[in-house]
Order: structure tokens, then sequence, then C-alpha cells
């Protein structure tokens, strides 16, 4: 690999905080240093980060967990380092420093007729945190995750400096940084694959479903459409339990005509570059009170959505960008779970162990687990990297109010269930799982291991959930 020498030192500016992920639980202090350039880094990690303190990268910290932060240590806010730095039309490549958000990069590339193949549920994560995090999309059955989208990455490593990095040049750094939770180097830039955008809309058919089985029916079937995801409802009682609204779409093409009624909403949310620079409808203000989002109340709202779909339509036209990230309309809606916060478990089991996928729903059911919200969908092949979480099967999204009774015991519960159909939880929002399960989930750890070794032999890169489970050699 090609190493740049760091040039004249320069005194990061830093300050002690008290840092959590979304779900805003285990929060832990760290001194926090403001990136400005990649020099900041390259020195940072060639001389103070030998302190002896350790170092992660944070991004936007949209991950549930304590994957950003280390508790006594210091922390690197990416964020400022958030230029797009070249779109290449004709290759349909664009270059774009850490920092940058999917938000950005879409308005940016809708702007040229262009997007990009994976996006996340929400448009505020960097391009370097999707990336540290192998992050998925509702194709992922379709296109992978993001993994399969990056061409070259610019990494500094506490061994090898800085180096730009494709899977011919160093094959290993390059697959264990994708997913590989920020431990095997800091992400300067990236080069990612883009694709034309047909036009700002989709069309989708939508299903409801009365109950869990039925829900299962319809997902197992073949699937045609590019995007697909259904929502589930997990805290009806009985039979109605897992009864779904499943929506599968596929991109509207540029010459299809989209009836604009009412017309200035739904032009409105058809100015793609606009609505992905929008900021949210409405703010959950600090100090909102978490007791009054309860289970009975949930239970209604469910109900309520429930009902409100349509029990069947075909090619119902759909903005983009309210399509993706709908929970972006409510800014801050990780308040709403109050000072206790929120959980998100989310696994995957490989296809063919539906009979252990139904365990998972028996136990939530048995354990009565409040989950409020819950995305179910199917995976396509693995890809990536040995921390990389999807892999061919279903994949369960379900959030929880972290303060519910019983929580701890339910979810050690489901690990076991999921370790032992060859399945693992997604270790960004992960906050709680048990160092012995991970070499379970993940049978390539020892790969990981090995290339963090190679390319940080002192063990500089460390976090919260680095230590927790073991990955950076400190056991908390
Ligand atoms: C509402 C919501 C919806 C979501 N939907 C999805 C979804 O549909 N699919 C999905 O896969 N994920 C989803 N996520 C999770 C999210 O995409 C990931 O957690 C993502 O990694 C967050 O990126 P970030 O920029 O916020 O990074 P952070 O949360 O700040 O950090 C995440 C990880 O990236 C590392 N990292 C950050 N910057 C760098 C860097 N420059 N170099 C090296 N490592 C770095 C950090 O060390 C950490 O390990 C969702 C999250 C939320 C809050």
């Amino acid at each position: 690999m090609s190493v740049i020498e760091p040039a004249a030192r320069t005194a990061l500016a830093g300050e002690e905080r008290s840092l959590s992920g979304w779900g805003r639980t285990a929060r832990s202090r760290s001194r926090v240093l403001s990136v400005r350039t990649v020099e900041d880094v390259v020195e940072f990690l060639a001389s103070e980060a030998r302190t002896g303190r350790g170092v992660i990268a944070r991004g936007a910290a949209r991950n549930y967990g304590d994957a950003a932060q280390n508790e006594g240590g210091d922390v690197l806010d990416m964020t400022r380092l958030n230029r797009i730095v070249s779109i290449d039309a004709e290759r349909q490549l664009v270059r774009a420093q850490a920092g940058v958000t999917v938000g950005q990069l879409m308005a940016r590339l809708a702007a040229q007729g262009l997007t990009l193949p994976v996006v996340p549920g929400t448009r505020h994560v960097t391009v370097a945190g999707a990336i540290a995090s192998d992050i998925h999309g509702k194709n992922h059955h379709r296109d992978g995750g993001i993994a399969r989208h990056v061409t070259s990455m610019s990494i500094c490593t506490p061994a090898g400096g800085l180096a730009e990095v494709t899977p011919a040049s160093d094959e290993e750094l390059f697959y264990a940084t994708l997913g590989g939770m920020g431990l095997t180097g800091v992400v300067l830039e990236a080069t990612l694959a883009v694709e034309p955008l047909a036009s700002p809309w989709v069309a989708a058919d939508i299903d409801r479903t009365d109950g869990l089985a039925q829900t299962l029916d319809l997902m197992a079937s073949e699937e045609h459409h590019r995007y697909s995801v259904a929502w589930l409802d997990l805290l009806a009682s009985g039979s109605r339990m897992g009864r779904a609204v499943i929506s599968q779409a596929d991109p509207l093409p540029a010459e299809a005509v989209v009836p604009l009624r009412p017309r200035g909403r739904r032009a409105a949310a058809a100015d793609c570059p606009a609505t992905l620079r929008r900021g949210p409808l409405l703010d959950v203000p600090r100090g909102f009170p978490g007791a009054l989002l309860r289970p009975g109340t949930m239970r209604a709202f469910n109900a309520l959505n429930w009902r409100a779909s349509p029990r069947r339509t075909r090619g119902r036209p759909l903005a983009l960008a309210p399509y993706f990230f709908p929970l972006d309309a409510l800014g801050e809606w990780n308040r709403l779970y109050g000072p206790a916060g929120l959980l998100q478990y989310q696994l995957v089991i490989p296809s063919g162990g539906e009979a252990e996928l139904e365990r998972c729903f028996e136990v939530i059911r048995r354990r009565r687990l409040p989950v409020y919200l819950a995305v179910f969908k199917r995976f396509g092949p693995a890809f990536g990297g040995p921390l990389s979480f999807p892999l061919a099967g279903w994949t369960l999204a379900a959030d929880l109010p972290a303060g519910a009774p019983g929580l701890r015991p339910a979810l050690e519960e489901l690990d076991e269930i999921v370790a032992g159909a060859g399945g693992r939880v997604y270790l960004t929002k992960d906050v709680r799982l048990r160092s012995e399960m991970l070499a379970a989930m993940y049978p390539q750890l020892e790969r990981f291991h090995a290339e963090r070794a190679r390319v940080d032999p002192e063990g500089l890169l460390r976090s919260d959930l680095g230590r927790r489970l073991g990955l950076c050699g400190e056991l908390a």
C-alpha cells in the first residue's frame, strides 16, 4: 500500500463529553476531537493516539448503541470532513469525504440524475458510518449492502498511515473495514458506485395481512420487486400478532406520468433534491416524558396504522425521499422513549431457519416484549467483511423501550436461538450482546482479529462496543 507521510503537527481541539448512540443508553465520557483535515487524523494516529487512551471515529451517531464512543479515551468527530470531492457521471462514481451524509450526497447526485444504490432508513448517516456498519436497505435481496458498491477507500491505520485501499491493493483491510465498526482504521474518503435516478417516484404494491402466518407466507413468495419491507404489529394480541403492512416497490420509469393530486403536496414531495435537504416537519422536545409512550398507546397507534393501510393496492406512486426515510419527518424521535432510552434488536436468521424464526416470534409473544416498532425483510447473499451483518435469510428489527422489565433475559434467549440457527445480531444496533455469543454469530472473527493485529498491533483503535465484545482485545 502506498503510504503518505504525515504533515506538520497540528493540535486538535478537544472537549470532554458524555456520548451515546441513537438509543440514548450506555452513556460514557470521552474526549471528543473535531477533525477538520485529513492531516489531523494522520498526525493524531501517528502521535497523540499513542498516549494509551485509545481512539475511535464517530460520524452522525446514528448507531443505536456504544459503537462510536470510547470511555476515558478519545473520539474523532468526523462530521466536519463533509466535502463531496467529485462526481463522475460518465463512469457513475462519486468520491466523498467521510462525514458527508447520505442525504447530502443524494441531493447532489439527484441534481445530476444519479442516486445511491443502497440507503438505510435514515438519510442522516455519514458515508464512513455507513461503510463501517456495511449498511443495508430495502433492496438487500437484489443489490446487497453498501459493501458491494464501494470501489475504493482512503483509510488511515495506526501501523500503515494513510493509504488508498482497493480490493486489489489490500484485500484484507478493504473487506475488514466494510462492517468493521471503525476498528480497522479511520476512513477519510470513499469512492462509491452510483446509478441513474429514473424518477423521484417509486410504484408500490401494498398488502395488509391479518396475522403472522399470512405475513410469513406472503414474504416467502418469490420477490419480483427491487424494494421490499414489512412493517409488523407485534403488540396485537392473539392471532392478530404479526399482522403486517407489506410494501414492495420499484422505481417508476422516467416517462411514467404521476397524477399530481393534491398538486402542491405531491409536486413538492417529488422535488427530490429539495426534499432531501429539508429538515424534519417537527422536533420532539428535550425532556419529553417517556411515560407517554406506553404499550397501550403504541398498541392503539399500531392498530390505527394497520387499519389506515389498504388491504391490497397495486402501483401506488410514492415520492422517493419519504418512502426511503419516513422516520426523518420527526426530528429527534428517539426522545419519545424518555430518559431510559430505546434499544433496537436486529437479528438475521439464515434461509432454512424458518422454524427458529417462528420460535423468536414465540419468545416475543410469551415474554410480552413491548416491541413498539418492528420491521421485517429478506436479505440476499452475504458480501463484505468478517463483521458484516447481512446473510441470506430473514431479518427482524425490533424497537423496544430500554427500561422494559425482563428485557435482558428475553433478548439473551433470542440470542441463543439466533446463534443456534447460524444467525447473528447487528452490531451497529447492539448495546448488550455478551462477548461469548460473538464467535458463534460471526464465524470469521479470527480473520478480523488477524487483520487488526496487522494494521493496529498496539490496539489504539478502541470503542466501548469493541471492549464489551472483546473485539479490541480488552474485555470490560
Ligand atoms: C432511524 C434509523 C434508521 C436506520 N436504518 C438502517 C437501515 O435501514 N439499515 C442499516 O443498515 N442501518 C440502519 N441504521 C443504522 C445506521 O445506518 C448505522 O448505525 C450507521 O453506521 C450510522 O452511521 P453514522 O454516520 O451515524 O455513524 P456512527 O453512529 O457515528 O458510527 C457508527 C460506526 O461507524 C464508525 N465510523 C464512523 N465514522 C467512521 C470513520 N470515518 N472511519 C471509520 N469508522 C467510522 C464508528 O466508529 C462506529 O463503529 C439506522 C439508524 C437509525 C437511527
